[in-house]
């Protein structure tokens, strides 16, 4: 995961709570609403939001080159949507 962008809770926007230097087994929790996972499930929900923020802007940036090129039509794919307990921000 790039450094520049750090796990936190969904709902409550703020850090997790982990060890130094955590293992997939370890436990990370939100210090407000006390929604935890283990790391490795953590990192995996947090990388498919990333996944899924990206395809959204992705869809948005061709439908705007669609709306600008009357030559060009855009059927955006459908994007799987889910409740993210864990998600990325960008530092
Ligand atoms: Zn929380």
């Amino acid at each position: 995961m790039p450094e520049t962008h750090r796990v936190i809770c969904a709902a409550c926007q703020i850090d997790l709570t982990s060890p130094d230097d955590p293992r997939p087994a370890d436990i990370c929790s939100c210090p407000q609403c006390g929604v935890s996972d283990s790391f490795a499930n953590v990192l995996d929900e947090a990388k498919a939001y990333a996944t899924e923020l990206a395809a959204r802007q992705l869809a948005d940036h061709m439908k705007r080159i669609a709306s600008r090129n009357k030559g060009v039509t855009y059927t955006p794919g459908t994007i799987a949507t889910r409740d993210y307990r864990f998600i990325l921000r960008a530092l």
